[in-house]
This record gives C-alpha cells, sequence and structure tokens, in this order.
C-alpha cells in the first residue's frame, strides 16, 4: 500500500509561505504535492515522473496570461519546490495543436522561447500533454503497480475491470508532440475521467486542486496494487537488506565481475582512467524471491516496465546463473561478450531502421542479475550505481507482478531504441569527460583525521567514491557528512583481529571492489627508547606497521581479483629517516612500514600494482594538537607560527598540502616504491 502522505497543516503553511498572490499559492500547493510523490519510491524513481499547475499572472504589461508551471528537467520531484518548476506562456502552446507534425527540437524551441523566466531550467519534455488536458493540477508518475498493468497484454480490458470510465488509457507514443495529441485525443472522448494509463509507460491523474489530484494518484496506484495482489494471489516482498551469507558470496563475487566489465568499458571508453565500474548490490527477500521464480531467464529477455528506465539500465540485464557463476572467469566472460555483441546487433539493426546517423553508446550492461547472489546496478559512480539499481528492482516488481496477472509485455526493440537514442534523453546523460578518479573506490584508514579526511575530500573531489574507516561511530559520521552522498565508512579499530580484511571486505560488499588504499591511520607514542615500556612498543608496532600491513594484504587480495592493478599509498612519516629525540615509538615502526612500501612494490609490481608513500612532517593533527605545537614551540623558545613554519620555505605545511600529494602520487601513473615528501623542506629529512 501507498501511503497518503498529504498533512493538512503542512500544506497550510506551505502555501501562507507562498505569499498573497494565488498563483503563487497554487504553485507552492503543487510543489508539496509534487515532493509528497517523489518522496514514495513506489511511485516516482529518480528524476521521473512530472507535476505542473495553470495559472494567471500578469505579463510586464499588466496583462493577465495563462502559464503552466511544470517541472524543470534534471529537478527531481522529491526536493522540488517553485523555482523547479518554470512558468510557460500556455497559449502558444496550444496553439502548436494545430500543426500535423512538430520535430522534438523546434518543440523545445518553442517552449523555451516561451517561458516567463529565461534562465529558468528547461521544462519536462511531456510538457505538451500537460498543457492539452484542461486542468488545473497534473501528477504524472511511472509508479510500479501501474507499470504492472500498463505492460500486460489487455491493459485496456484491466483498466476498465478496475476503474470503469474513470480511467482512459492512450496507446504507446514517444514522449513529445505525438503522445501529447493522442492523449488529449483519449481525454477528448472521455472528458469525465480522473486519470490516463498511458500504455508502456506510465499514469496521469488530474483535478482542480493540488490536494484532489495528489488524492487520486494515491487512491489509483493503491487500488491497482489490490487488484494485483488478488489476482496474483501474492502480495510482493518489499526490498530488504542481503543477508550476511548472500553478502558474502557478493564479495567472493563483485571484483573479479568488476574487472571483467571494467576491460570492456576501457574498450568503449578509449581509456582505462574512469572504465571500472562502481557497483550496488541488492539482495534482500524481494530479490531472492524474484529469482527462485522458473521463468527468470525468460523475464530476463522481456525488457523494461517504462522506457525511461532504458537510460539507466539498458533493455536487458546480465544473466549469470549458477553454471556460469561454477564456470569462472571464461564462463562469466563468455556471458559478457554475448551480451556485447547482442547489444552491438541491436544497435546496427535499429540504427539502419532508422536511416544511420545514431552514434552507438555504451554495450557494456548496466545490471546484472546473479542468481543465487542479488541483483547489482552499475555506473561511473556509486550514485549512478544506486540508481541502476533501484530501476532494477522496481523492474523486477513490475515484471512478476505483471508475469502472474496476465504477462509482462513492454515496449519492443524499435520503441525502445528510438527513447535509448532520443536527441532529448542523450541530452540528460552525464558528459563523458569524467573527473579523473570517476570509476575509482578509495578507502582511506584514520579517515576520520585531519591528513585522513582531507585526503578523503580530494580524491572525493575528483570522482572517486570514498570509503573511511575511523574508529567511532561519531567520528566517522561527521567525516562522511562533509563528503555528501554515496560515500561510506565503517567504525572499527584497524588493529584489531581481523579488522582490515572486515575493513576491505565491507567496502567491497558496499562498492563492489577497491582500487586504492590509503593506508593512513596512526598516532605517536613518545618517550626514549631506554626507558621505554616494550608493551607500548608493540602497541605501536600494530597501528603505525601491522595495521598497514594487514590492510595491505586485504587489498591485494581484491586487486587480484579485479585484475586491473591497483594501488597503495601510505602515510608514512618524517620519523622513518628522520628520528626525533623520544620518538623512537612512532618513527621504528615508521621505518619498518617504509621498508614494507619498497618490499610490497617489488613484490606486486608485475600484478600492475603501485605502492608509494608519503613523508610528513608538522602537520596540525590529532597527532600535533595545539597543546603539544604550544608545548613544543615553548621548549625551542620560540612561538607557534614560528615554529609551524620552521622550514625552508618558511610556511606552514596542512593536511590539504598532504592530501594533494596523496593525490599527486595516485595520478603518477608510472611511479612506484617512491615517497614523497610534504614537510615544506627540511634538509636532514631529505631522501637520499
Ligand atoms: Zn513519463
Amino acid at each position: 500500500m501507498v501511503a497518503n502522505r498529504w498533512n493538512e497543516n503542512e500544506s497550510k503553511n506551505v502555501v501562507a509561505e507562498a505569499g498573497a498572490d494565488p498563483a503563487d499559492q497554487a504553485l507552492a500547493a503543487q510543489a508539496y504535492a509534487s515532493r509528497l510523490l517523489g518522496a514514495d519510491m513506489a511511485l516516482v524513481q529518480h528524476g521521473g515522473g512530472n507535476t505542473s499547475c495553470k495559472v494567471m499572472r500578469k505579463d510586464l504589461f499588466g496583462t493577465d496570461i495563462p502559464v503552466l508551471h511544470i517541472k524543470g528537467s534534471g529537478h527531481d520531484l522529491a526536493m522540488i519546490d517553485a523555482q523547479g518548476m518554470p512558468a510557460v506562456r500556455l497559449d502558444p502552446l496550444l496553439a502548436l495543436r494545430a500543426l500535423d507534425g512538430l520535430s522534438d527540437e523546434a518543440m523545445v524551441n518553442t517552449v523555451r522561447s516561451n517561458m516567463l523566466d529565461a534562465s529558468g531550467p528547461n521544462p519536462s519534455v511531456e510538457i505538451l500533454l500537460h498543457a492539452y488536458l484542461p486542468h488545473g493540477f497534473i501528477n504524472h508518475t511511472h509508479a510500479t503497480a501501474m507499470l504492472a498493468i500498463a505492460d500486460l497484454p489487455n491493459a485496456a480490458e484491466v483498466v476498465q475491470e478496475i476503474f470503469g470510465t474513470k480511467v482512459a488509457v492512450v496507446p504507446f507514443h514517444m514522449p513529445g508532440f505525438a503522445l501529447a495529441k493522442a492523449a488529449a485525443k483519449v481525454y477528448g472522448a472521455m472528458p469525465d475521467v480522473e486519470g490516463l494509463l498511458l500504455l508502456n509507460h506510465g499514469h496521469f491523474t488530474f483535478a482542480g486542486d493540488a490536494k484532489a489530484a495528489y488524492d487520486l494518484m494515491i487512491t489509483h496506484v493503491n487500488v491497482v496494487e489490490d487488484w494485483l495482489a488478488k489476482k496474483s494471489g501474492k502480495v510482493l516482498k518489499p526490498a530488504g537488506p542481503a543477508d550476511q551469507a548472500m553478502q558474502a558470496k557478493a564479495i567472493s563475487l563483485m571484483p573479479q565481475l568488476r574487472g571483467l566489465l571494467g576491460d570492456r568499458r576501457a574498450e568503449f571508453l578509449g581509456n582505462r582512467d574512469a572504465s571500472m565500474p562502481l557497483m550496488e548490490l541488492r539482495a534482500g527477500d524481494n530479490v531472492q524471491e524474484f529469482f527462485a521464480r522458473s521463468d527468470v531467464e525468460d523475464l530476463a529477455k522481456r525488457g523494461v516496465a517504462t522506457p525511461d528506465h532504458v537510460i539507466r539500465t539498458k533493455n536487458f540485464p546480465l544473466v549469470l546463473n549458477a553454471k556460469d557463476l561454477a564456470g569462472g572467469t571464461a564462463a562469466i566472460q563468455a556471458k559478457i561478450d554475448a551480451y556485447i555483441t547482442d547489444y552491438k546487433d541491436y544497435y546496427t539493426r535499429n540504427n539502419s531502421r532508422v536511416g544511420g546517423g545514431k552514434t552507438q553508446l555504451n554495450p557494456v550492461p548496466d545490471v546484472a542479475w546473479v542468481q543465487g547472489v542479488g541483483i547489482i546496478g552499475m555506473g561511473t559512480n556509486a550514485t549512478e550505481a544506486r540508481i541502476a539499481a533501484d530501476l532494477a528492482e522496481q523492474n523486477i516488481a513490475a515484471m512478476s507482478n505483471g508475469e502472474d496477472c496476465g504477462g509482462f509485455h513492454p515496449v519492443g526493440e524499435a520503441e525502445l531504441f528510438d527513447m535509448e537514442y532520443w536527441s532529448l534523453e542523450q541530452a540528460k546523460l552525464p558528459s563523458r569527460n569524467y573527473p579523473r578518479f570517476a570509476g575509482h573506490v578509495v578507502m582511506v584508514t584514520g579517515g576520520g583525521g585531519a591528513i585522513g579526511l582531507a585526503t578523503a575530500q580530494a580524491f572525493a573531489a575528483l570522482g572517486a567514491n570514498i570509503f573511511l574507516v575511523d574508529l567511532g561511530d561519531a567520528a566517522l559520521a561527521k567525516a562522511l557528512a562533509t563528503l555528501g552522498p554515496d560515500h561510506d565508512g565503517i567504525a572499527l579499530d584497524i588493529t584489531a583481529d581481523n579488522a582490515a580484511s572486515k575493513a576491505v571486505n565491507a567496502c567491497t560488499a558496499r562498492f563492489g571492489g577497491l582500487d586504492i588504499l590509503v593506508s593512513n591511520a596512526g598516532a605517536a607514542w613518545t618517550g626514549e627508547m631506554i626507558g621505554l615500556d616494550d608493551a607500548l612498543l608493540r602497541k605501536s608496532f600494530e597501528l603505525n606497521f601491522f595495521a598497514h600491513q594487514t590492510a595491505s594484504k586485504a587489498a591485494a587480495r581484491i586487486f587480484e581479483a579485479q585484475n586491473r592493478g591497483g594501488q597503495l599509498l601510505y602515510n608514512v612519516s618524517k620519523q622513518a629517516v628522520n628520528p626525533g629525540k623520544g620518538f623512537g615509538a612512532y618513527g621504528i615502526p615508521k621505518a619498518a612500514t617504509f621498508f614494507l612500501l619498497r618490499q610490497l612494490a617489488l613484490e606486486l609490481g608485475p600484478m600492475g600494482v603501485r605502492v608509494n608513500g608519503i613523508n610528513a612532517d608538522r602537520i596540525r593533527s590529532g597527532l600535533l594538537d595545539d597543546e603539544f605545537i604550544k608545548e613544543r614551540a615553548k621548549a625551542r623558545g620560540i612561538d607557534e607560527g614560528t615554529y609551524m613554519s620552521g622550514n625552508l620555505i618558511r610556511r606552514e605545511v596542512e593536511a590539504r598540502h598532504v592530501a594533494d600529494a596523496f593525490v599527486a602520487l595516485a595520478m603518477a601513473d608510472r611511479t612506484t616504491a617512491h615517497v614523497m615528501t610534504v614537510d615544506g623542506g627540511n634538509i636532514e629529512a631529505a631522501l637520499r
């Protein structure tokens, strides 16, 4: 059941805040309804759906003109406000209806030329459909339940059975002028309907006020959910988390799959930099229930519930069954190659059907159905992977519901191709000029500290997805909040038994693998060696040496499975080469880490793994806090500023400078076994 989220007080407040103009009030109410629709994944997914309202506004001469406010392209209904719903003069849109045909480009141009604010976002491409319906408030969604009936072979009959004459059925057309005219014609013949079902596409409701149009949307979807449950005799399980066993299986598979797909993506991109897919696993009860069906392989060939999905998921998933998994790399590789060949054939066939001129898109799958494991959404970053996974989950729900209630028969290949290669859809896709670390998973230990977080931020700014490891939940949450969505992490003590392995596994379960480990966690204990407690020295070795070694081992295991190189980056220390009095407990394990770096560079080099590090000194951080700085400056009889800039270039070295050095090493594609000094210059500590 989809909940009706309308709250009378909330809506009144929103309208009151909009001011005295009735047009602003109507727009505020419709934006509120839009956010409610967007908040429910069963109704609206990722930029899908659109809403509108019609109001009177004054032009510059003070004349009242009818305008249509509609969702702007690129805005998400879940977060939309009045600014996200640009206004377009209605009369010129209505006039277009007299034309026999209108190209998408001409439509977009006419719409843009009639915007009240020329700098507003592009209005939704479904604007003409909204314009040609007379209602003040219109909602359009691709609700899962509505898609299940929209793809039935006898959809029109079913709509009549469920809704009588309250909902009319519109045959499939590409969004744009043709669909708008077809919908207007259907509506014209049945002007008392509350909504429209667009075959193979989605659903509209409309009314004279925002609440009534919203209520209709919720009511319609719930009536259809009830009908589906009765007809199929089952209620689909909701999406949920994967159990431990599924996660373990996924962890052992995803890095290998990632490497194989990355190779193919690299061929397409002509560049290996951003070629590794980020992955998002879905393996809850809903997915397991779906995989338990006997017709899974058949359903995999049916396609997507609404053409909107094709841009993010392609028409079909890559299917790996138990036999493929048992067959190992060769069997999986064969399945991937077959998928790519099929995709290229589909492109060639349809490109010639439309007279050529379309540029082939990435032929590598965006979704994998791994039977016995889960559904994997993929993309060049974790956001794309999450969206693909969400849509894939919606698709299996629409698919199984539909198939159990008469048959799942979405739109055919030709229409799908027209959508996938539609110039207006292409415009929504992100540019292929990916940032330098797109496609990269970077794990940072000590990620809540000054240097760790600055490093995570530097990689994230260049497109990487970050997995942070830090001791406490609070520090971790605080650090993650600075990185934004689609980064993640785990709170654990990296020196505990199996902790490094646990962290790397968690990173793999979350993003599908690992590309760069920044082994950064460290802490300094002081005291002269002669008087030093053995236990203290051992403790320092655990963190400042063994944690680097165990994290490297765990990371190397993933690198090996991915078979695509990888990088280990260590935060070593100036202490590793230039001991400071009383810092033996810190410097000695760091010296061992310095040697570990060279040893691993030698041993992992043939696998294409690069191993480098940073020797930083005198960075304001948890190790060198304000109190400590004060103390050391005083001991030397200088002020704090002089102490902090006590280097050759006389400038304080900050965490961000260390972060930049890590990034520089990560970019230095032919550099390994190298330690870069970040200390503003200190001749005594300079490496020979
Ligand atoms: Zn639509």
